[in-house]
């Protein structure tokens, strides 16, 4: 997934982001600070040899292009902090119902690779940790990012109290697709009422096969009709409908969401940090009714 060099680094987006949800909801939700995720955290989705390269900066040439950006202390503190985000997350979202990382959803990294500008996959991790952590939880990952979440679905293959869907473009990267539980591949160009009809069926089919007590949603907005690498045409509005979507799902099973941010690539951070801050707007509209206190959230 090669970024042109002007598109490498689209992190102003995630401090933009932040300013809007200070300006628009601080007061109605609690914002705080995420710690960096422990060496043990890591270890419970990534192998400790793979763990230990990454945080020493001992990648090969191959590992380092595999990975799509250049090794740094700071690149390895982010993703670090990332994955402790959704961590801390994911703890909120138990006692509060909601949570919402303000970054997250690096879905690409497997076992023991970096992937498509991922380093640790924080939302297997954070299920991996809940499915140790609780005998009852069974968790479903809804990953609605254009690209396929193929590291969390490989990484989580075999823990039966995990579900994994993915909807998501046919022809974008990762060319070799992993198996998720459920995938669902759109066309080139694919626009809302399809999608949304798509997204319904594939939520539909799970319901009937698996029983969540907590969703991990990856609210990707490289679904995006400006999106520069998605490939399919999302209008805003159809954006929102499948946020909407997704957080009445986890509501009608009575589960916990974890929300992350995962991809956007226009070429304007502000417009893609405005999608963002749609995902956290819409999860607070969607629970307001039930609980006006029940936003946690994290970065
Ligand atoms: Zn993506």
């Amino acid at each position: 997934m090669p970024l042109p060099q002007q598109h490498r680094f689209p992190m102003q987006k995630y401090h933009i982001l932040r300013s809007l949800v200070e300006e628009n909801l601080l007061g109605r939700v609690t914002l705080e600070s995420a710690k960096l995720a422990s060496l043990s955290d890591l270890e419970l989705g990534h192998s400790k040899e793979y763990v230990g390269k990454i945080l020493t900066g001992s990648l090969t040439r191959r590992e380092v292009q595999k990975m799509g950006f250049p090794w740094s202390d700071n690149l390895v503190s982010r993703a670090r902090q990332s994955v402790g985000a959704t961590l801390a997350a994911t703890q909120f979202a138990k006692k509060e119902t909601v949570s919402i990382s303000l970054a997250g959803g690096t879905h690409h990294a497997r076992y023991e690779q970096a992937s498509g500008f991922c380093l640790f996959n924080d939302v297997a991790i954070a299920t991996i940790r809940e499915l140790e952590t609780n005998s009852n939880s069974r968790v479903l990952v809804i990953d609605c990012d254009v690209h396929q979440g193929d590291g969390t679905s490989e990484i989580l293959l075999d823990y039966g109290r995990a579900y994994t869907l993915s909807i998501h473009s046919a022809r974008n990267f990762p060319h070799k697709k992993a198996n998720s539980d459920c995938d669902i591949e759109l066309p080139d160009g694919t626009e809302d009422v399809e999608y949304l009809e798509k997204l319904s069926n594939g939520l539909r089919k799970v319901k009937e096969a698996f029983d969540p007590s907590l969703v991990f949603f990856n609210a990707g907005v490289d679904v995006h009709e400006n999106d520069r690498l998605g490939r399919l045409k999302l209008s805003t509005e159809g954006l929102r409908q499948r946020d909407a979507m997704v957080y009445d799902f986890a509501r009608g099973c009575l589960a916990s969401l974890v929300a992350v941010m995962g991809g956007g690539y226009s070429s304007c951070a502000t417009q893609i940090a405005e999608l963002h801050y749609q995902t956290v707007a819409e999860a607070y509209r969607s629970w307001k009714s039930v609980n006006m206190d029940s936003e946690k959230l994290a970065k």
